[in-house]
């Protein structure tokens, strides 16, 4: 193991720099607080007095708080709320050995986050400035970029940049260094100022939902992949791949519902149905885990995505959203195995 400073040297350290922090559950990267559900909440918890407080409301720079937090767990890890903090943190993820890779990756051979986002920054003229720099214990990244200012606030997103891309910013956190999950450690492996957020990144993170007759005409003409500049399919070349553009669909089908078939979605669900929403939807994308068409981690950061806004509501934790994520998961698989 390398020494690494303790946890309340460290999160002593993120608020100097002016980042916002909470303790994580030892061992975990789950929130420490609240321990208590925004429904079961009945405001005693100091936090709560004018209101369910969750980890994003809680995160802070106070060094008392800091001190008191971690001098009586300094086996916390630290959460870092990226939006508090004026961060955007690119969180580039490690293909799960076994599992499919889809085209055009796998003829390029690319297996990684960190990989595909070097393709995409070739391919859209960018550059990937170097930024703060996490390793984290799956082997993955994590950038950080600093938000842009005065502009508008950015959200989470999974798989929206490319493939084993996610973002955190608000209504999301990243577990920091020294966090440690099981024998390893979340590790600085760049330690400077936050860089801006390169603007091949902005550009990807600022497209909306485009209609697919729309990506078409939109696509370089000589397939060359040189990019046109709001390539929905981010600048491969590549045609649309079926098995990916069936698993956008479930997905789609599962957050947004479909009007035809009167299925409603996540995000349609209000006050007391939202628990049950998640639940449904996760079951319906757990098909998808279940045959292999996607990791169940993929699919859980896609939900959990797509929650965001119902957890900015108070109407769960992100614990308990991905508690009955990973329940609606187990019914698909319970059901597919029958
Ligand atoms: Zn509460």
């Amino acid at each position: 193991m390398t020494q690494q400073p303790d946890t309340l040297t460290t999160a002593l350290d993120y608020a100097a720099r002016g980042w916002r922090v909470f303790p994580l559950l030892p061992g975990s990267k789950r929130p420490a607080t609240p321990n208590h559900r925004a429904a079961d909440c009945d405001q005693t918890d100091p936090w709560c007095r004018t209101g369910h407080a969750g980890w994003e409301q809680r995160a802070t720079d106070r060094t008392d708080w800091i001190t008191r937090a971690w001098s009586s767990n300094p086996a916390s890890g630290i959460g870092i709320a990226c939006g508090p903090s004026r961060l955007v943190v690119v969180d580039l993820d490690t293909h799960k050995p076994g599992s499919e890779i889809p085209e055009p990756w796998h003829r390029f051979e690319i297996t990684t986050g960190e990989d595909v986002l070097d393709h995409l920054a070739g391919v859209r003229g960018g550059t990937i400035n170097p930024t703060y720099t996490v390793r984290t214990p799956s082997g993955g990244a994590h950038l950080y970029y600093a938000a842009p200012a005065g502009g508008r606030a950015f959200g989470n997103t999974a798989g929206k940049i490319g493939w084993l891309i996610d973002t955190r910013a608000h209504g999301g956190y990243v577990a920091a260094p020294p966090t440690t999950i099981g024998a390893s450690a979340y590790t600085v492996v760049n330690d400077r100022p936050p860089a801006e957020l390169p603007m091949f990144l902005l550009d990807l993170l600022t497209r909306d939902h485009q209609p697919a007759a729309r990506a078409s005409q939109d696509r370089s003409p000589d397939g060359s992949g040189r990019p046109a500049r709001r390539n929905r399919t981010a600048g491969s070349g590549e045609p649309v791949r079926d098995q990916s553009a069936y698993v956008d669909r479930v997905f789609d089908i599962a957050i947004h519902g479909d009007r035809e078939r009167r299925v409603a979605g996540l995000l349609d669900a209000t006050k007391g149905g939202r628990n049950a929403a998640l639940y449904v939807a996760a079951a319906t994308v757990g098909k998808l885990v279940a045959r292999g068409l996607i990791t169940e981690h993929a699919a859980v950061d896609r939900l959990m995505a797509a929650a965001a806004g119902h957890i900015a509501a108070r109407a769960y934790t992100p614990y308990e959203a991905e508690s009955t994520i990973l329940s609606g998961f187990r019914r698909a698989a319970t059901r597919s195995a029958a």
